[in-house]
């Protein structure tokens, strides 16, 4: 059996078993396997590594080990097969992006909303529905499930890398450079808010929310009324600090 002297890129190292995250690693593979098997039997997922290098050429993720290491034998010397991140901003084949997210992640799913950012989620949603919802409305989906990225129905994945929804937020912004349009969407279903007066919210208001506030905003899928409430001067600052993310990254896209 042939093997392969694999480069992982270090920001991919913590997806090794432990022993291995040195970056090189030796994968055993059957003349059969494509190189994205192994890529992924090291537990890379490949949605999140960019184009495949073999002795320094390029070669899709398709390409069989059999094909590209003819006549190596077990002593002889290892391909060399290196394996990138994903460049970033990364396109996406809709833009804006629209995401869908695993559903774990409504944390994360609620500030792609207050940014502005096309997201669909669900409490509770099957694997399959998510790989089929993401079919269906051409989403790139969220998650932490390696296993789910996996699945050759998935158009568009992308591993959500961190634990906290302050840091997965960073990384999903970085990672794509999404455009913003904060306050203009819905936090509970992700519909689009208009504007509404006074007048037309206040018989769903609380007394106190009544008398203090004079600007809302309506959204036109669930209805829920929107106002600069307390929460106010958090969500501000969340906002701010993507917009900061966001344009460090749209800088190196050249939009
Ligand atoms: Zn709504």
């Amino acid at each position: 059996m042939p093997t392969l002297s694999v480069q992982v890129a270090a920001e991919l190292w913590f997806l090794l078993p432990r022993p291995r995250r040195t970056g090189e690693v030796t994968a055993p593979a059957a003349p059969t396997d494509t190189l994205g098997h192994v890529v992924q039997s090291l537990g890379v997922p490949l949605t999140e590594v960019g184009q495949l290098r073999l002795d320094g050429r390029a070669v899709p993720p398709q390409t069989l080990v059999g094909d590209v290491t003819p006549g190596r034998r077990d002593s002889g010397p290892e391909a060399v097969l290196q394996v990138p991140d994903r460049p970033r901003p990364q396109p996406t084949s809709v833009w804006p992006p629209r995401f869908l997210l695993d559903v774990h992640l409504g944390s994360l799913a609620r500030r792609l909303r207050l940014l502005g950012v096309d997201t669909g989620y669900r409490t509770e949603a099957a694997d399959a529905d998510l790989v089929r919802w993401a079919a269906t409305e051409s989403r790139v989906l969220l998650t932490r499930d390696r296993g789910l990225l996996a699945r050759t129905a998935l158009p568009e994945g992308a591993l959500v890398r961190h634990d906290s929804p302050e840091d997965q937020l960073v990384d999903v912004l970085d990672r794509f450079a999404p455009p913003l349009a904060p306050w203009t969407r819905c936090g509970r279903c992700n519909g689009l808010l208009a504007p509404a007066s006074h007048a037309d919210v206040a018989a769903r208001l609380e007394p106190g929310t009544r008398r203090s506030y004079q600007q809302f905003a309506r959204c036109r899928g669930c209805g829920a009324v929107y106002w600069r409430g307390a929460h106010r001067r958090r969500l501000e600052a969340v906002v701010r600090r993507a917009e900061q993310v966001v344009a460090a990254r749209q800088g190196g896209r050249g939009r």
